[in-house]
């Protein structure tokens, strides 16, 4: 079983760790990225909101950085992560190939995964009516009428956020679940509110053309926005002893992109909403201008 070293191992090919990798391995530290483009949020992402992107292809965008990346001098490995362990001040990254490999200093950024709806045509609707992200995707919508699923603060900030936008808008939960000032916000707001109901069946072939709901009541929708939040990103952070942020879904990190272990920095969308690229690249160069700093001082045993 082989055991290489890297001064800095970056978890995730998205866009916050391909720029981490840009930015630390020009610090002249040993880099390597362990992930696959193919596997990030971006990937089959149409961007518009993106201020350094023309034609919002988000596969091209991960190729260009990747390119980049390795350009520059940074190692990839296309492969999973199983486990992540420390031993005194080693961090010890376990591979899906049983590959061992040894660092002073990570970057986690795994991105996370939505919750979906698991409803039958879902899948195939996303990018044609059916959206994980109100700030991405609502000017789409403009005037025309949509529905967003989920009562906690995304779903119903992003139903506030809809108002600026289009003036039917349905939210549609089990449950509300936000402060006080957001649900006087709501109340005070046009959206229309059906509480203790679920969506059962998403209507259309080729776009969205509504949503039925468990009462039978059928909602012609343009657009369905399902707002429940991310799961499993955090889990080979929280095995680590990484701390989360207060909702236990996401990494704490400081304006420094660090996390509360020595040496292990975090960014990008496991660092917590808003999910976008550009929230991604900027936590990303950050995390690669303090990591690479982190290992060049731990290299020079001056920590
Ligand atoms: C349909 C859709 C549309 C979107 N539209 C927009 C938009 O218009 N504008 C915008 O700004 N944002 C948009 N986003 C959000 C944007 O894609 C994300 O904010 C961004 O990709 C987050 O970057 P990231 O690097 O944090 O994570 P990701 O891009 O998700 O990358 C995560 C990386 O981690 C790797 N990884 C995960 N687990 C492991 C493991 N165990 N071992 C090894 N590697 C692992 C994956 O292989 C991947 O390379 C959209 C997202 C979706 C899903």
């Amino acid at each position: 079983m082989t055991e290489e070293f890297y001064d800095v191992i970056i978890l995730g090919a998205g866009p916050a760790g391909l720029q981490a990798a840009l930015h630390a391995v020009r610090r002249k530290v040993s880099v390597l990225v362990i992930g696959e483009i193919a596997k990030s949020s971006a990937f089959r992402a149409h961007i518009e909101n993106f201020c350094c992107l023309e034609g919002g292809s988000g596969s091209e965008m991960l190729q260009l950085a990747r390119s980049k990346a390795e350009a520059s001098g940074a190692g990839f490995l296309e492969e999973d992560v199983m486990s992540l362990d420390r031993e005194e001040d080693v961090y010890i990254v376990e591979m899906e190939s049983n590959q061992r490999l040894k660092t002073h200093a990570l970057v986690l950024a795994m991105g996370v995964s939505r919750k979906t709806l698991g409803l039958s045509g879902e899948k195939g609707l996303v990018g044609k009516g059916v959206s994980y992200c109100v700030d991405c995707d609502g000017p789409l919508y403009r005037d025309e009428p949509v529905a967003i699923v989920g009562g906690g603060s995304a779903a119903v900030s992003g139903a506030m956020t809809m108002g600026s936008y289009t003036s039917e808008i349905h939210l549609i939960c089990n449950k509300l679940d936000v402060g006080k000032q957001l649900a006087q916000s709501l109340k005070d707001s046009d959206v229309i509110v059906h509480e203790g109901r679920k969506v059962t069946n998403i209507k259309g072939d080729d776009t969205v053309t509504g949503v039925l709901l468990d009462d039978d009541t059928e909602l012609t929708v343009n657009g369905l926005f399902i707002e429940l939040g991310a799961k499993g990103a955090v889990e080979l952070a929280g095995n680590l002893g990484v701390i989360l942020d207060d909702t236990m879904q996401y990494i704490a990190v400081n304006k420094k992109q660090e996390t509360n272990l020595p040496g292990v920095y975090a960014a990008g969308d496991i660092c917590g909403p808003p999910w976008q690229v550009a929230k991604s690249v900027g936590e990303g160069c950050v995390a690669g201008l303090e990591v690479a700093a982190y290992a060049r001082r731990r290299k020079s045993r001056t920590i």
